[in-house]
């Protein structure tokens, strides 16, 4: 039995022309999940093969191009783990156009998701519990793994470090993302650390008192 006030193990790598955060989330007991899969994601593979960790999952914060560019490679390289994205994106993997690739003309496509989430749910790592929060706005599918007990949560492209995620692309939504960030993310508490999906680490308190986009009551 592991102590649930442990935080999960959180390896990051930051990939790619676009220095995207994807994640290894490991319950230390041989399991872990990958979180977004950039351009150039061997690095991260050979990390988790060195590591010997099953992957359970593939998650996806949301399905721009820099995020799924690797997908086919990690799922070729860990093919029994189920590729998880929220339904409302389901569809950009397979379309260059929603995923933005074909804007930077390199148009891609990846594969399939074999579970869709609508947020709300709960998934299990290990001994850990993680709440999937959806927080669309930078893209309509955005979600953040939330772990109560570790006070950890990856949030994808939603929020960063003194910024926040674009919101000038088609499909995103100014207002929908003010809303995710207020509603959904500065009512954690202050001390849960923010995996994002660029840049450095933060906390939930340091984004709320200090985020010039998107300040905090
Ligand atoms: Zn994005
Ligand atoms: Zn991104």
């Amino acid at each position: 039995m592991g102590d649930s006030s442990t935080a999960a193990l959180i390896e990051g790598f930051c990939l790619g022309p676009f220095a995207t955060n994807c994640y290894i989330v490991r319950d230390g007991n041989g399991t872990c999940w990958i979180v977004d899969a950039s351009f150039e994601p061997q690095a991260m593979i050979r990390r988790v093969q060195e590591l010997g960790d099953t992957p359970s999952a593939i998650i996806l914060t949301h399905a721009h191009a820099d995020h799924i560019a690797g997908l086919a490679e990690v799922k070729a390289a860990f093919p029994e783990a189920p590729i998880l994205i929220h339904e409302a994106e389901a569809s950009f993997l397979t379309n260059p156009v929603l995923n933005l690739s074909a804007g930077y003309g390199e148009p891609m496509t990846a594969p399939e998701a074999d579970r869709l989430l609508k947020g709300g749910e709960t998934l299990e790592l290990g001994d850990s519990s993680w709440k999937v929060l959806h927080t669309p706005g930078h893209s309509p599918g955005g979600i953040t793994l939330y772990c109560e007990a570790a006070k950890q949560a990856l949030v994808g492209d939603t929020l960063f470090a003194g910024s926040i995620g674009r919101y000038d692309f088609p499909t995103s939504d100014g207002p929908t993302l003010f809303k995710s960030i207020q509603e959904q993310l500065y009512v954690l508490p202050d001390d849960v650390t923010a995996y994002p999906g660029h840049g450095p680490t933060t906390t939930i308190g340091r984004e709320k008192r200090t985020n010039p986009f998107v300040r905090g009551e």
